[in-house]
């Protein structure tokens, strides 16, 4: 028996069957639908890529895993040598997990002791009205959705701000010798909304962290390998430590990478054994997952996956230019993100059916439709989608 995620068992919908998937598209028992949201944000090459699969496919033939207990290979050597340029400034020390989730454990946990073996103990943490960094405890607590985690208590050492700048300097003032860290999902907040916001807050934020000695950590789980039109928002404003999830493996596995500035990882380089970091998941650089991760950031490279984010972007622009209704409180966008957020998520009731029936895998949530799509799908697959989208509310 299996035990669906988010799901009332006793009322849910039976889930569709998936028998085949190939590019944008999952094949059912009646046909076939474009993915509209990736599984998740993550498969950004589409289902099925032979680059991808030939990838795992070749380190299968050496090995599927070792731990990284005492041992280490090539597949992870790579990646981290491969993360290490690829990834702005001095961001630079990659430790790895297995969910996104735990990534943003071990950046928090990061945090935490850095200043432990400073001699200092700040303990309280900055984080985002509306955020969602996971379902893990601490990750939960972080975290500010009521929707998700609402059956857990008291939220300790942890404020939650809006993300205006005047909360933010309010912030500072306030508890800035006393923060430990502040955490972002930096310019779109994803499971929270589709929530967006401006540059100018994370520049802000990052002279306020630096100022009061402040650790800036940026959730980029959902936001990595272009989804809010840049490849990562830490190449706009630098965080000291950066989660990477979802899309790192191209979707194809559960892989993670909390990655640490040098300021960061020389806080735990010393002579004494309770400065290390003590963390160790036992698949934590498998070695399927960063061959297939390798060949997904080959893949982003090679094929200029920044223009495709582009294209998808200006093609969404155009066809919800003038799109309103008046049960639409806004329509947004941001790279390869649309979201239509409503007043009442009752107007949503029925869409995704709907959706099926249009040839379109849709999962609205609360008050939001969105779409994010795999980068290589074609024009006519996303207007198919948004045309989908719109036609919901047209037919009334
Ligand atoms: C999905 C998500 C996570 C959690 O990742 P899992 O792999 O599901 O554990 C954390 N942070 C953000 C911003 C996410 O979108």
């Amino acid at each position: 028996m299996i035990w669906y995620p988010y799901e009332q068992m006793k009322t849910m919908a039976p889930p569709i069957k998936v028998t085949d998937a190939k590019g944008v598209y999952l094949y059912t028992e009646n046909g076939r639908m474009i993915d509209s949201v990736s599984s998740w944000w993550s498969v950004i090459h589409g289902y099925h890529h032979p680059v991808l699969d030939d990838a795992i496919r070749a380190q299968l033939d050496h090995f599927a895993h070792v731990m990284l207990g005492g041992l280490t290979h090539e597949p992870v050597l790579k990646l981290s040598e491969k993360l290490e340029k690829w990834l702005p400034g001095d961001l630079d020390y990659c430790f790895f997990s297995d969910s996104g989730s735990v990534a943003v454990e071990v950046a928090l946990k990061m945090a935490l002791q850095y200043s432990t073996n400073q001699g200092s103990h700040r303990d309280q943490i900055l984080a985002l009205r509306h955020a969602y960094h996971g379902d893990t405890f601490k990750a939960m607590e972080v975290g500010d959705d009521e929707d998700y985690h609402f059956a857990f208590g008291e939220k300790r050492n942890v404020f939650h701000i809006d993300t205006d700048l005047q909360s933010l300097e309010h912030a500072f003032e306030e508890h800035g010798n006393r923060l430990n860290c502040f955490i972002v999902e930096p310019l779109l907040q994803g499971a929270g909304g589709m929530r967006m916001y401006d540059i100018s807050f994370l520049k802000r934020a990052r002279e306020l962290c630096s100022q009061h000695h402040v650790l800036l950590i940026f959730d980029e789980v959902a936001t990595g390998f272009g989804r809010t039109g840049n490849r990562f928002v830490a190449d706009l404003v630098q965080p000291d430590i950066l989660c990477l999830g979802k899309a790192l493996t191209g979707g194809y596995l559960g892989h993670a990478v909390t990655v640490a500035n040098k300021m960061v990882y020389e806080g735990f380089y010393s002579d004494d054994p309770t400065h290390a970091l003590m963390h160790g998941p036992t698949f934590m650089g498998n070695a399927l997952a960063c061959s297939v991760a390798l060949a997904s950031i080959d893949l982003f490279e090679k094929e200029h996956y920044m223009d495709k984010i582009q294209r998808i972007a200006e093609i969404t622009a155009r066809e919800m230019k003038d799109f309103a209704d008046p049960r639409i409180r806004e329509v947004r966008m941001m790279g390869g993100c649309v979201c239509i957020e409503v007043y009442d998520p009752g107007t949503l009731r029925g869409f995704k059916e709907f959706a099926g029936s249009r040839g379109v895998f849709a999962r609205p949530f609360l008050n939001y439709m969105y779409a994010m799509v795999p980068y290589i799908i074609t024009e006519q697959e996303l207007v198919q989608i948004l045309d989908t989208m719109k036609e919901w509310f047209r037919r009334g």
